[in-house]
């Protein structure tokens, strides 16, 4: 299965020839639910990891003062909601019926924070990418596996060991893990991923307006306006889960300055390496909207799909108000902690 993106409305290169040399290959990862195995890349699937390797784990900085939930109440409630939305339903038939309303009240209801363990949390697994799946990923010489785990909390911002990276060669890995530890319970449901198959499409992209100076960025912003494209939404960064390419757009925020924009461990500088995004595509960006996808709803903007499961959300992760976590490495030593930076 494919995933096309459209071209792009205008070639902004044609009317700014500067800006070719500034173009990125940013590889659109397109998520779809299935039920990856170690063999293949993946956002939410099992990954390859060593039998004799410790399991990475974080202590979190601070207590949890919510209600928990756990692994296997996101993945009851993701079921029970996915079957009730597919049933044909009267006009005044409840989506629920009593036996799902309880369940679900009761996952709603949570778990007390008392109930996690003190100490160190298992990070879960959010991604593996194998250099033949998207090969422009900074792979250091001699390792050919991308590994991402974090910790489905607040944390999974800033740089700390809540969201850790691992370049292995795959053809190291003898015995695999098989039983993987998890969390007895997670802060955050909204960040732990649903099982999904990668189908990647490189595209290019151009420098988000915060990196470019800002006369070239105001002219960039008229022509656009001229033009009645949106050089921020249509020309520049993909939406959604991306690898490389140039970083997100800051939305909500100023944009990150050099005092937050470095490697934790060492100082040095970093780039964007993968791209969280709380949606394939929405109003805003539907011009990326793949084809094999149809086209938009009536209106023309908002997507479509199963009412619960949609086809622009496939990961079921959110980033805060539906944002961007953008991950940026190590250019120095790409083993380092990532840096992560909410967009
Ligand atoms: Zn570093």
């Amino acid at each position: 299965m494919t995933r096309t993106t459209p071209s792009r409305p205008l070639d902004v290169t044609v009317a700014f020839p500067e800006l070719a040399s500034l173009a990125r290959t940013a590889v659109r990862l397109h998520p779809l639910p299935g039920a990856p195995t170690v063999h293949d890349s993946s956002v939410g699937g099992p990954l390859l990891w060593p039998a004799d390797e410790p399991w990475p784990e974080h202590e979190p900085t601070y207590r949890y003062s919510g209600r928990l939930t756990t692994l296997e109440d996101v993945r009851t409630l993701r079921a029970v909601l996915t079957r009730a939305w597919s049933r044909p339903r009267g006009p005044r038939q409840n989506l629920l019926n009593e036996r799902e309303q309880e369940l679900v009240d009761r996952i709603h209801a949570g778990h007390s924070a008392e109930l996690l363990p003190p100490g160190p949390q298992p990070l879960i697994p959010l991604a593996q990418f194998y250099a033949r799946d998207v090969p422009g990923l900074p792979f250091p010489e001699g390792t050919d596996l991308l590994q991402v785990l974090w910790v489905p909390s607040a944390e999974i911002e800033g740089c700390s060991p809540a969201v850790q990276l691992r370049w292995r060669l795959s053809s190291q890995v003898e015995q695999v893990l098989a039983a993987p530890p998890e969390p007895a319970c997670v802060e955050d449901g909204d960040h732990v991923p649903e099982p999904c198959l990668l189908h990647p499409e490189p595209v290019r992209e151009f420098p988000p307006s915060h990196l470019l100076d800002e006369e070239w960025a105001a002219r960039l912003l008229k022509w656009s306006e001229e033009q009645s494209v949106d050089y921020g939404n249509d020309l520049s960064v993909a939406p959604g889960w991306k690898a490389g390419g140039w970083p997100a757009a800051f939305t909500f925020r100023d944009a990150a300055d050099s005092d937050e924009l470095h490697c934790g461990e060492c100082g040095g500088p970093v780039e964007a390496l993968l791209t969280i995004g709380s949606s394939e595509w929405d109003g805003a960006t539907g011009s990326w909207r793949p084809v094999e996808e149809g086209q938009d709803s009536e209106d023309g903007e908002k997507p479509t799909g199963h009412p619960y499961r949609t086809t622009h959300e496939p990961t079921m992760v959110t980033i805060g108000r539906g944002y961007t976590l953008q991950v940026y490495y190590c250019v120095g030593t790409p083993s380092h902690l990532p840096r992560t930076i909410m967009q």
